[in-house]
C-alpha cells in the first residue's frame, strides 16, 4: 500500500515538473517570436547529443528538442524567419572579434582567450555573436 502511495506521489511530481518545464518553454518561445523578426539557431544534433551520457541528462532536462519545435511552429505562424547554422559550423571555436578559428575547444572549456587578437570570450556568448553574424549575412 505504502509503495503504491509513493509511486503515485512520484508520478504526480514528475507530471508537475513536466508541466512547469513546458510552461517555461512556451513562455520563452512566444516572447522570442514576438520580439524578433529573425532568429538564428544552431542546428544541433539533439538526438546524437542525447547518446552522449554526460550531455544527455542536461539536454533532456532543458527540453531543447521541444524548445526548437515550439520556436519553429510559432515563428511560422508569425512570419518570423528562422535561420539555421549548420551543425558543423565552428560557432564556438571561431573568434567573434577577428575570425581566428581555434584548432579545438573541448566542451569543458567555458571561456577562452583568442591567441590572435587577445579577446577573452565566454564560450556561449562568443558562439551567439557568430550565429548572429551568420544570420545577418544570409537573412
Ligand atoms: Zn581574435
Amino acid at each position: 500500500k505504502n509503495r503504491q502511495k509513493s509511486a503515485l506521489r512520484l508520478a504526480r511530481l514528475h507530471r508537475k515538473i513536466r508541466n512547469i518545464r513546458l510552461d517555461f518553454l512556451h513562455k520563452r518561445t512566444t516572447e522570442l517570436v514576438r520580439t524578433h523578426p529573425v532568429i538564428a539557431i544552431e542546428d544541433l544534433n539533439v538526438a546524437g547529443m542525447l547518446k552522449n551520457d554526460r550531455l544527455a541528462r542536461h539536454i533532456a532536462d532543458v527540453g531543447w528538442g521541444t524548445f526548437r519545435a515550439l520556436l519553429e511552429a510559432k515563428a511560422k505562424l508569425r512570419g518570423v524567419r528562422i535561420v539555421k547554422a549548420g551543425r558543423f559550423e565552428p560557432t564556438s571555436k571561431t573568434c567573434s572579434s577577428c575570425g581566428y578559428v581555434l584548432p579545438e575547444l573541448p566542451l569543458s572549456v567555458r571561456a577562452w582567450t583568442c591567441p590572435a587578437c587577445g579577446t577573452h570570450h565566454d564560450r556561449d556568448v562568443n558562439a551567439a555573436k557568430n550565429l548572429l553574424r551568420f544570420a545577418l549575412t544570409v537573412a
